[in-house]
């Protein structure tokens, strides 16, 4: 008996080794592991729940943008959470410097991108999303913004206004007056060293690092809490 005992502890161990095999493949190919790490769709955090002093203008809630037409049946900013909590320290930082933050947009229901795709020119189709894909904002992870001076409340004057379609819109423009090369300086310094990145031909648009975490989403914001 006692010269069995090795052989029995050793199919013992190679039998627990190889269950504990299975069970590790099992739970990492499983769709519930994979989507608790990419499904995170239920954490769109309104952005003004979390600081009242961030202002909102959104105008695809209104008349006032490039489709000319209401786009959002309410006037509401999501992002998910781990990117609200960035832009809300980049929010903190803007202040120091008497700015805060103007929201234009944030989470957009793909149904919405798939509207501005189809009604756009293809000539200019570089500044919207290709629904075929999905884009950041469906995603809950990119937000356009620019500054607001917190002595008067009013906008900043950029270098163009939000939505504006030509490369005069480029974050690198080499056009801007001192005065706007210094404004889009502090908001994107602010937001770059939160894990946000501008996109090259949209001064106002930044992408959240983490994007694709998550995925493209279709929730009205009737909705969202
Ligand atoms: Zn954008």
């Amino acid at each position: 008996m006692a010269s069995n005992t090795p052989s029995l502890s050793t199919h013992r161990h190679s039998t627990r080794t190889r269950w504990l095999v299975v069970c590790v493949v099992v739970v990492l190919c499983s769709p519930t592991f994979s989507q608790s790490h990419k499904d995170e769709s239920n954490d769109l955090v309104e952005i003004v729940k979390l600081d009242s002093t961030v202002r909102i203008d959104v105008r695809y809630a209104s008349t006032n943008n490039f489709m000319k037409r209401k786009m959002y049946s309410q006037a509401r900013v999501f992002l998910q959470r781990p990117a609200a909590e960035a832009l809300m320290r980049a929010h903190a930082k803007i202040r120091k410097a008497g700015f805060g933050l103007l929201l234009f947009d944030g989470y957009r229901p793909w149904s919405v991108t798939k509207k501005f795709w189809d009604e756009t020119p293809p000539a200019q189709r570089k500044y919207v999303a290709n629904p075929k894909y999905g884009s950041k904002h469906n995603r809950g992870c990119a937000i356009d913004l620019s500054l607001y001076d917190l002595r008067t409340g009013k906008e900043v004057a950029m270098q163009t206004e939000y939505d504006n379609f030509t490369t005069k819109a480029a974050a690198d423009y080499p056009g801007a007056t001192d005065a706007q090369r210094r404004l889009r300086w502090i908001l994107r310094d602010a937001m770059e060293s939160e894990g946000f990145k501008v996109n090259p031909d949209e001064w106002w648009h930044f992408d959240y690092k983490d994007w694709r975490n998550y995925r493209v989403l279709d929730i009205p914001f009737e909705q969202l809490k």
